[in-house]
């Protein structure tokens, strides 16, 4: 009996809210089905990003609250009311659609002014139509190109080569700008195919402009995002160090509570370590000045190893810190490799080595921060 009054009790309460939708005016999303996972990832292989789609407010030059509001909720830098997500990648790397459809635009866009490199630019732009199978439309476009290979008017398959990555128009770097709208009447929202995975509701969403954005790559298919600094081993002629920091991946997805999704990877250079180095004695600080204490292992020359922010069960090759926060600041920080004599090698970006100094600094590297805009050819 205790069932069937729960029954009746359900039943009472979905039946005026079946209603509720089916007097609704107009075309909500309350008539429309639902949106399942169709998209693939419009490259081959990883690639850094360093613009992520801004969830508080998606207008470039307009916003200004200082950061960008990732779909995971976290504030980060790059360009304020950046419209869609940039990943920096070598020109002339294969670009692809990310789902069946019509291309509507490919070629130069109008010309602008664009404030990053103060003149008039315009750079190759593709944009794709997409009808998904529950009815909706979507746009997908990719820009600043170096070579376009589709012309307005071709369907595309999933996959397609559309043309070639590069560093045309609006952009202070080879990369490629990829963003994707939604259709709301007869507007072309900014959509982010990541979704929103935050607490509360997306701010854009609520916006009077906004669409809501869903998760739309196919199970394998997103773009990993993450930010990170590299450069190889004793990069400068004088420098000798035999373990050198090679990589510092800051950013990933939800590292404030995943912080193994950032990690400081350490080489033994072959041409300064012709045995095993021993990695006793040596520490691994932040800026804040917190610090690892690697084990009594050795790294044979040539060799890598990773140390991961969180919690963990070390292998040959991965370290782990063992925190439960992250340990590198995505607004700049500055990774040191402390010797046992107290020497420190650094890797550092955003200016994050900017105020260490003294003898044993053997590399300051600061990471440029790129920058783009756009004058997009919409349907
Ligand atoms: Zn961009």
């Amino acid at each position: 009996m205790l069932f069937a009054n729960r029954w009746r009790l359900l039943v009472g309460f979905l039946l005026p809210l079946l209603g509720l939708f089916a007097c609704s005016p107009g075309s909500g999303p309350a008539h429309e089905a639902p949106l399942h996972p169709a998209l693939a990832s419009p490259f081959q292989g990883e690639f850094q990003v360093s613009n992520v789609n801004d969830h508080e407010y998606p207008f470039q030059f307009k916003d200004s609250n200082g950061y960008l509001l990732s779909w995971w909720g976290e504030r980060l830098p790059g360009v304020d009311g950046h419209q869609g997500y940039d990943f920096p990648m070598p020109e002339g790397t294969p670009l692809l659609a990310v789902y069946d459809g019509e291309v509507t635009f490919a070629g130069w866009e109008n010309p602008f002014y664009c404030p990053p490199l103060g003149t008039t630019v315009s750079g190759l732009v593709v944009v794709l139509r997409h009808h998904l199978p529950n009815g909706e439309v979507f746009l997908s476009i990719y820009a600043h190109l170096s070579e376009v290979r589709v012309k307005a008017g071709d369907q595309v398959r999933t996959g397609q080569v559309l043309g070639l990555s590069g560093n045309t128009g609006c952009s202070t770097g080879p990369h490629l700008h990829f963003e994707m709208r939604r259709r709301k009447g007869t507007e072309w929202p900014v959509f982010d195919p990541y979704g929103w995975s935050s607490e509360g509701e997306d701010p854009w969403s609520k916006h009077p402009s906004g669409v809501s954005s869903v998760w739309l790559w196919m199970e394998g298919k997103a773009p990993p995002l993450f930010s990170e600094v590299s450069l190889p081993p004793n990069p400068k002629p004088t420098d000798r160090a035999p373990l050198a920091i090679t990589r510092v991946r800051y950013m990933g997805v939800s590292d404030a509570t995943n912080p193994n999704n950032e990690f400081v990877e350490i080489t033994a250079d072959p041409r300064f370590a012709s045995t095993p180095v021993s990695l006793k004695g040596f520490l691994l600080k932040n800026k804040l000045g917190e610090a690892f204490a690697f084990p009594d292992i050795a790294l044979e020359p040539g060799a890598s190893i990773r140390v991961y922010s969180g919690q963990g069960s070390p292998t040959g090759e991965t370290l782990f810190w063992g925190r439960t926060q992250p340990a590198w600041d995505n607004w700049g920080d500055c990774a040191q490799l402390v010797y046992p004599s107290g020497a420190p090698y650094l890797l550092g970006y955003r200016s994050g080595c900017a105020s260490v100094q003294g003898l044993g600094v053997l590399l300051k590297e600061e990471a440029g921060v790129l920058q783009d805009a756009h004058n997009l050819p919409l349907p």
